[in-house]
């Protein structure tokens, strides 16, 4: 029987299973026994609300060198004016404790502080030279302390691993950050590590090289990598702001001082608070976007659906924080939205334009997630020539059944 076939025939029975399903529940399609989102997801069980796990206020790195331009509480206010719901402060292995008084005051019912610190494992300063540099980073979200971050002369693989039981002990959950920063955390090193489910599949730092180059995969291909070895990875976005206060932030700064706005995730919560986000992205309840805003998302192991929530979407693309660290892209690329479903080894199993747009799941896909990308022609103030400017939301995997536990 062909595939087509088999598909119409099981959502014909899904959808007869679905209408009783609904007179049960009263119209509610909540999913049931779901351990985790790697299993099923339903958006409707809960709000959508913005934040950026990964942002830097001032200090001097070393004592000697200036980092970041603005105090914890500038930082935190710029999120809160901008929309979020909220934010992590993930200095250089400096503890940003949102309970300080500053930081009290910036924070209310609708904008939180998680706390955080971002564990730079890095032998830049003193001594070593730029090619000698070892630059392991991850966020470690709602610890309550900073993890120590001295290695000596460790791989990777072992700096990364004591990230994640450093953090663990501190009370919270690892993020590892651009893996191809400097092209120090190689897939090898990230392959079956133990308590690793959440890295950063988009980075908005100058150097962070989310794209793919010779001998170099880019994170979404790395994202399939760890994907298809079976493990529970979900896939965060985080703009890694420095820089707050330039002047406009406009065209001569943008490429060598990362500012704020450029990547987020949303996450699917029951409520606004720390206990609720946190759990909520430990368990892939959200999606990663550099503009793109989903209406509704649902999976479990049979049927895959996102939809795009335009005026929204049409609201982030009206902030110059978004579209100026948009990718840019030829003119001539095809332009409005593409929704590709991508399975084991990395395979578009299919790609649409609709909206909403759904998939229906063969089990031998191993995993779905999706690419939602939007190509725009919109004029910034960076372009030197034509060109059209490309948004991108990236949900997480279900998988089809049988993969390990999470970990
Ligand atoms: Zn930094
Ligand atoms: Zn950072």
């Amino acid at each position: 029987m062909d595939r087509l076939r088999t598909d119409s025939m099981k959502h014909a029975w899904l959808i007869g299973m679905l209408g009783t399903l609904l007179a049960a529940n009263g119209g509610h399609t909540a999913p049931s026994g779901c351990a985790s989102s790697s299993e099923c997801f339903d958006s409707a069980q809960g709000r959508w609300f913005k934040g950026n796990t990964h942002a830097h206020a001032g200090m001097l790195l070393h004592g000697v060198v200036p980092h970041g331009d603005s105090s914890p509480a500038s930082v935190a206010a710029w999120y809160r004016d901008h929309g979020y719901d909220f934010a992590v402060i993930t200095d250089h292995n400096r503890f940003t404790d949102p309970a300080e008084a500053e930081l009290e005051r910036v924070q209310s019912r609708d904008f939180i502080l998680i706390p955080g610190v971002e564990i730079t494992s890095d032998y830049r300063f003193p001594g070593a030279t730029q090619d000698g540099e070892r630059a392991i980073h991850t966020t470690a979200l709602n610890v309550h302390d900073a993890p120590p971050s001295d290695f000596a002369n460790t791989p990777s693989r072992d700096i990364l691993k004591a990230h994640i039981e450093r953090t663990r002990a501190a009370g919270g959950i690892t993020i590892v950050n651009p893996p191809n920063y400097h092209g120090e955390i190689k897939p090898a090193d990230m392959l079956g590590l133990e308590g690793l489910h959440l890295f950063e599949v988009f980075n908005g730092e100058v150097e962070a090289h989310n794209d793919a180059a010779p001998g170099r995969l880019s994170t979404d291909q790395l994202w399939d990598a760890l994907l298809t070895a079976g493990m529970h990875v979900y896939g965060v976005a985080a703009d890694d702001a420095h820089y707050f206060k330039l002047p406009d932030l406009t065209t001569r700064y943008r490429g060598t001082f990362t500012l704020p706005g450029s990547g987020w995730i949303v996450v699917n919560a029951r409520e606004l608070s720390t206990p609720a986000i946190v759990g909520a992205i430990d368990q892939g309840r959200f999606y990663a976007t550099t503009g793109v805003i989903l209406k509704t998302l649902s999976y479990d192991r049979q049927h895959y659906r996102v939809e795009v929530d335009w005026p929204a979407t049409d609201a982030s693309l009206a902030s110059t924080f978004v579209t100026e660290a948009a990718r840019c892209v030829p003119a001539n690329r095809e332009h409005g939205l593409t929704v590709e479903f991508i399975g084991r080894g990395g395979r578009v199993l299919k790609t649409t334009h609709d909206d909403p747009a759904e998939f229906d799941i063969d089990p031998g896909d191993g995993y779905v997630r999706t690419r939602v990308t939007l190509v725009a022609s919109l004029e910034t103030r960076l372009d030197d020539a034509p060109c059209a400017h490309q948004f991108t939301a990236w949900t997480q995997p279900v998988f089809t059944g049988g993969g390990p536990p999470h970990t």
